[in-house]
Formats: structure tokens, sequence, C-alpha cells
């Protein structure tokens, strides 16, 4: 049984103060997620997590994450504005970007950032549009093939665009070497929303015995391994939640048996996670509008893919808890009774938050909280059918709430027509 974080008299008054659809996020989970975290990783002194900006962009949300002494991980020059914009600089910033556009090397370059090189290629690039190569470097790995885990194929480097060969690797650290760099790190991503606690540990053992190659073959110094994301959560209510206590052991043990004997303790481990960090933390909370009964029941609700789009995007699950309403019962704990698709408005029938889902009976005006949005969720919106994009909401500590981000009105769509002073009048 999934619930959320929030009580249905709470969001009665949540939704009354802001209207729906909305993303509504915890902070109290968000703070005390991120301690575990850390606490798990505490066996190693160096040990950072660098939050996946893309995951969930409000900073707000960065800003908490960085309180408890999270970097940033950022791909693009928005997120790096963001960075900067919250007084992150230095090596409180990785930059793992891939096709990387020159002012986003330039911008990365002027913070300080640790630079993650997806491509060999892209140190001469570098070189030509943002200046000589920072002191602190990073490259990543695509080991390719299929990647397999004791429980089965996670995933498919091989047929991935990003990272480099194992042989580009040698050489990509030799060329950052002769061109100055004096610390080096190594980084793979090689599978996404991983259940159980074996995925960081196996690729730590990967990393950890190519780092140890890398530094005695190219003569360089490997300051650290950044293991990136990937640590899944339960989107479905029948899912264990992955243990960060039993992958941090996991990925000490590797530590111990690989790097310890090769001379290599003092290697800091470093984390890109996104989802982990703040997928559970958030949720995306709807009215209904409209239901309707053709050859299928549908429940229409006033958000769509606009707001969340990895059920159409991947087919993803997301779990759904039917609130109800102000003065009317409180339906989340109602055992389900009817099936239903729960659709948006968009004119592509691939709009749906979920496809032949048991629910309780549904009236409309019931509250509908939408699980697991608060990565990938905002985040990947978008404005087809010319739909605005929706709120983001703070359910503080002492439970009062922040708007951390209002609703796009139509000037925010129209906003880009100035380059035709018609359309400003
Ligand atoms: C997307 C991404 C992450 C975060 O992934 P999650 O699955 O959200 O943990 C980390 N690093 C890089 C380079 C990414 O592209």
């Amino acid at each position: 049984m999934k619930r959320p974080f929030v009580s249905k008299e709470q969001l009665v008054d949540i939704a009354e103060r802001y209207p729906t659809p909305f993303h509504l996020y915890d902070e109290a989970g968000i703070r005390a997620n991120a301690e575990a975290v850390l606490d798990a990783f505490s066996w190693n002194p160096g040990f950072r997590e660098y939050f996946a900006v893309k995951a969930n962009p409000n900073p707000t949300i960065v800003r908490i994450l960085a309180e408890h002494g999270c970097g940033c991980d950022c791909s693009s020059l928005t997120e790096l504005m963001i960075a900067r914009r919250l007084g992150l600089t230095g090596e409180r910033i990785m930059f793992s970007s891939n096709d990387t556009p020159a002012e986003d090397f330039r911008l990365a370059r002027e913070l300080g950032a640790i630079v993650n090189f997806d491509d060999l290629s892209h140190i001469p690039f570098f070189e030509e549009v943002a200046g000589p190569v920072p002191p602190v470097v990073s490259c990543r790995f695509n080991p390719g093939g299929l990647f397999r885990l004791a429980n089965g194929i996670m995933d498919n480097p091989g047929d991935s665009k990003y990272g480099m060969t194992e042989a580009q690797l040698f050489e990509a650290f030799r060329a950052l070497r002769d061109r100055g760099a004096r610390e080096f790190g190594l980084h793979a991503f090689l599978a996404s929303n991983t259940h159980g606690n074996d995925y960081y540990p196996a690729l730590a053992r990967i990393l950890f015995g190519l780092a140890t190659r890398l530094s005695r073959e190219c003569g360089v110094h490997v300051g650290f391994v950044n293991l990136s994301g990937g640590v899944g959560i339960p989107y479905r209510p029948d899912e264990a939640p992955c243990d960060i206590r039993a992958i941090a052991e996991g990925v000490r043990r590797a530590f111990e048996e690989v790097l310890v004997p090769a001379g290599m303790g003092d290697v800091a481990v470093f984390a890109e996670m996104g989802r982990f960090m703040t997928g559970p933390f958030g949720c995306l909370v709807t009215r209904v509008i409209h239901e309707k009964r053709i050859h299928k029941d549908y429940l229409g609700v006033d958000a769509s893919a606009v707001d969340l789009i990895r059920p159409a995007m991947y087919g993803a699950y997301h779990h759904i808890t039917v609130m109800g309403q102000a003065g009317g019962p409180d339906k989340s704990r109602r055992p389900a009774a009817r099936t239903y698709d729960v659709t948006g408005c968009l004119c592509e029938n691939n709009d749906k938050f979920a496809v032949d889902r048991e629910l309780p009976e549904v009236e409309l005006g019931d509250l509908l909280v939408i699980h697991d949005t608060g990565a990938h969720g905002y985040s990947m919106g978008y404005n087809y059918n010319g739909r605005l994009r929706s709120a983001e909401v703070l359910l503080r500590e002492d439970g009062s709430t922040e708007l951390i981000r209002r609703a796009e009105k139509p000037s925010d769509y129209f906003a880009t027509l100035d380059v035709n002073p018609d359309w400003n009048r």
C-alpha cells in the first residue's frame, strides 16, 4: 500500500490555496533522505552527492539539498546558471553533459566546475571554445555490450550514446594529463531506475578496477569515482525500496577489495542521484473534472502529460491515490471499485496517467494524488497543445506551504513571440 505524504485534510486545505494541478514536494522527506544517503556513505570521507539538477531544477529544492552538502550535477547552460545563482561553484558542480554546446563549456570553465568529458573529441573542442582544460577533470566510460547483474540484463550500453570506450579513456586521460590536469575522475551511468541493491556495488567494482589501471598506466592521480545516477525508487506499490545502507555497504566492500590493495584508499566516491533524492518526495495533485463512459470508463483530470510525461513517454507506472474532496469522505484507503483510464486533455491518445487502473468509485471534484513526481516530473514538462505548465508547491517541515514556482500564464507561452511587435501589444 502506497500512502501519500499528505493527509486528505491537509490536501483539501492546500488545494483551496493553490488551484490544481500542482506538484507538491515534501521538504521533511527530502531532508531525511539526504541525511540517510550521507550517513550510509560516511565511511568514505570524500563522499559527495551531486544532485542531478535535471531531475528537479526548482532552485528551492536544489538549495535544500545544497544545505545538506550536496553539489549540483549540471548538464546544460541553464542548469549551470541555477548552480551559480545558489552560490555553488568550483568543485560543488559536476558538469556531466553530452553533445555539449560551446557556451555550456564556457560557463562550466568560468564557474570552475569539474568537467566530466563525454568524448575524446570534446577535449580539443573544450580547449578551442572555453580555454585550457580545468585542473580537475573526469571522463565518462561506456563499456558497450549488455550490462548484466545477477538478476538479468539491466541495460544496453552498446546502444547508448554516452561515454567513451575503454581504449579512448586511456587516450583521454593521457591527453588531459599532458594538458595539465592534475586530478582525475571516472564516471559511468549504465542502468536507470534500478531495483535491488546490487547496481552501485557492481558498477563500483568495474570503475574501481578500471581506475587502478588508468592510474598506473597513465601515471595520474585518480581522485574520485563517480557512480552517477540510476538508483531506483518503488513506483509500484508491490516494489521494495532500495536500501541505501546496503548499497553503500556493497560499494565499501568493492572499495576495500579493489582500491585499498592498490594503494588508492584516498579515492572519493561521488554520486549523481536524481530520482532517488527527490522522486518519492513529490506528487502531482490534480482534480477530476470529467467522467466519461464509452467503450471504457475514463476519468478526465485537470493535469495532463505536460505536467508528467513519463506515463506517455515510457508507459511508466505512477501510482494514484484518490483522496476525495472537501466535505466528502477520505477515499484514500477505500478498496478498488472500478477500472478507469485516467486521462489529461491533450489531443494525443497516450495522454493517460493510468490505463485500466482499479480505483475506488470517483466523483467529480475529487482530488487525486499521482505519486512519485519529485524527479523527472515537472522538469520533463512541455507545452504541447498550448497547455501551460503547473505550479510547484513546497510542503514545509512545519506543515506550512510555499509556492516555489507559479503556474505558467498565457503570457509566458506567448513571450517568445516578442520578435513580432504585434504580439506584444
Ligand atoms: C539523468 C542523469 C543522472 C540522474 O539519474 P537518476 O536516474 O535520476 O538518478 C545522473 N547523471 C547523469 C549524467 C544523468 O544523465
